[in-house]
């Protein structure tokens, strides 16, 4: 769904813009918020903790990040799935899928 006003998009109108966003994605979506926590690292509190396989964590670029973060360097990649061709993805979802993860980031 598009959202459309005739408002250009520049800082005078940026109030008026997320107004009207916030409320077609409550009016569409509902107030409700999902988070998803993936698995390549362990959260716990009192409300919460991550499960080993209920999320995976794959790249499709195995090690290889070209963007090269400041911050990351591509390390984030070595903790998830290589999946480098669509065959090695599909199957590596549907081994998971039979072994109970519900989700996966790509
Ligand atoms: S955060 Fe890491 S994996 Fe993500 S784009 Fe940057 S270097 Fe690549």
């Amino acid at each position: 769904m598009v959202i459309k006003t005739n408002l250009p998009p520049n800082s005078e109108n940026l109030e008026k813009i997320l107004k009207i966003s916030r409320t077609a994605s409550w009016k569409i979506f509902g107030k409700k918020i999902r988070f998803y926590a993936p698995s390549f690292t362990h959260y716990q509190n009192h409300y919460f903790h991550s499960s080993s396989i209920a999320f995976q964590s794959i790249s499709i670029t195995g090690n290889s990040c070209s963007q090269n973060c400041k911050h990351c360097g591509g390390k984030i990649l070595r903790s998830m799935i290589s999946t480098p061709t669509p065959d090695t993805l599909f199957n590596v979802c549907k081994n998971l899928k039979a072994k109970g993860c519900t989700g996966c980031l790509n």
